[in-house]
């Protein structure tokens, strides 16, 4: 195992499910997977309800901790361990599942158009999200949060009354955009054994079997290449007779040196996301900003735009530079790629982990005292505080082992990949940018 995920080899994986069969079995028992559900959908339910009819005042109301410290952090460092198995649980779909159980909806497939263009609305929709979540310091307003989650339920439930199965995740939702992106440095990959596949005829996997609806995203395990669009969710295991499907352990960063940033999703996501995340920075720590906001009007909007605006610029620069200095982003079999967008994919998911852990570390303390303010109990006296040195060891630790991640892959472009094609001078240049980008999270963050 320790081999597997730490010494890079493209072909080494471990089949989780032929050392583990209980692991299988999980799978395979769509029981469990209900219980998760349900339980997610009823914390879920819960939490919006909280935030539309509960106290307003942060230090008042729990639901602000558990929906941004303990839901969103928990999403975002399970991408490392578990890519995007988040998505099989997610109480998103929930509703829109009752309604196509019921027989209300439109029994029509996605059109086809979608899978070409819906990765650009997608990518929108998450920008306008990290975009109002810092102008309007949503983390500190409950009815904002509650707003958030049922725009996303809602987005969910009219694609499913619309479409067959969850086209909403399938092409719109831009929080699976961001977890599948992330997806491709999990230390866990969802694929089939193409062997056993070889004669199928009917592709259950896919289309389903007696009144058992298919992949709820249209693929089917035979078609699953990459962490991009399976959701995880183990609704084809069960269907397929042939044992085909598997959950493997891997090499965290297989995915993407094999993929070298070919896929759109990334391309995109990617310079938005660190742009956001060092605009976030600056805007709740540095003082400077304060001023720079007051020369604007006192306006949040205009100031985290302009610099949210600049920082996007300076990535897509990075980018396109990296790519210069990798001289190699096309090839005839494998089309266009983006040499840069896997290097700076660790960097881009510590220092969202970093950001999330942050707002975690500094209100964990409070969890007792705001549950005891909001229901009448009194739980002053279980509050604490992290150590601020802790919290900022812990900060920078990460930031130095996503800077760790990226120089990894660059090096296995350089020596292995690309060996013999990237002069040894572009590479110092590409390792200059990324002790560049590290010095900026690391004194920003
Ligand atoms: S794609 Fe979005 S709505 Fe669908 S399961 Fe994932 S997070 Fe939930
Ligand atoms: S995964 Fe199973 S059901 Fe799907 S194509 Fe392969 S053998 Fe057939
Ligand atoms: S391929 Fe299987 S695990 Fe992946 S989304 Fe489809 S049904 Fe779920």
């Amino acid at each position: 195992m320790l081999k597997v995920l730490f010494v890079y080899d493209p072909e080494a994986r471990l089949d989780l499910f032929e050392l583990f069969p209980r692991l299988k079995s999980f799978f395979s028992n769509r029981r469990n997977f209900a219980i998760l559900r349900t339980f997610g959908d009823i914390v879920f339910t819960i939490l919006i309800l909280m935030g539309l009819f509960g106290p307003q005042d942060p230090s008042r109301n729990i639901m602000l901790f558990i929906s941004w410290g303990v839901w969103w952090t928990s999403i975002v460092l399970s991408w490392f361990f578990v890519g995007r198995m988040w998505c099989g649980v997610c109480p998103f779909p929930g509703i829109g599942r009752i309604f196509q159980k019921l027989g209300l909806y439109r029994k029509k497939l996605p059109l086809q158009t979608f899978s070409k263009y819906c990765a650009y609305g997608a990518t929108i929709l998450l920008a306008l999200i990290l975009w109002v979540e810092a102008v309007t310091h949503m983390k500190y307003s409950p009815f904002l949060t509650s707003l958030l989650l049922i725009s996303i339920l809602l987005g969910a439930t009219v694609f499913a009354i619309l479409y067959k199965g969850q086209a909403w995740c399938r092409h719109f939702c831009p929080m699976g955009k961001i977890i599948g992106a992330a997806a491709t440095m999990s230390i866990l990959e969802f694929r089939p054994l193409l062997e056993k596949c070889r004669g199928c005829k009917d592709f259950p996997c896919k289309r389903g079997k007696g009144n058992i609806p298919g992949c709820p995203v249209y693929l089917g395990a035979y078609a699953v290449k990459n962490n991009l669009l399976c959701l995880v969710c183990g609704h084809c295991v069960p269907l397929c007779d042939r044992d085909s499907p598997r959950l493997f352990l891997r090499h965290p960063l297989k995915e993407l040196i094999i993929n070298k940033g070919r896929y759109l999703t990334c391309a995109y996501i990617i310079p938005f996301l660190m742009a956001s995340q060092l605009s976030r920075f600056i805007q709740e720590k540095t003082v400077w900003y304060q001023s720079f906001k007051a020369s604007l009007a006192n306006s949040e909007a205009i100031a985290f735009t302009i610099i949210l605006g600049l920082w996007f610029i300076f990535f897509v620069g990075i980018i396109r530079l990296g790519a210069k200095l990798f001289t190699f982003f096309e090839d005839e079999l494998f089309g266009k790629f983006s040499p840069m967008v896997p290097v700076l994919v660790p960097m881009a998911f510590t220092g969202e982990l970093t950001y999330r852990l942050d707002y975690f570390l500094h209100e964990v303390g409070n969890f007792f005292p705001v549950l005891g303010r909001q229901f009448g109990l009194e739980l002053e006296h279980l509050g604490f505080v992290v150590p601020e040195w802790l919290i900022i060891l812990t900060l920078k630790t990460l930031i130095i082992v996503g800077g760790i991640g990226a120089f990894y892959v660059a090096w296995i472009f350089y020596s292995q990949e690309f060996e013999g094609i990237v002069p040894k001078i572009n590479f110092f240049g590409i390792v200059g940018l990324i002790v560049m980008i590290s010095t900026l999270y690391f004194v920003f963050c």
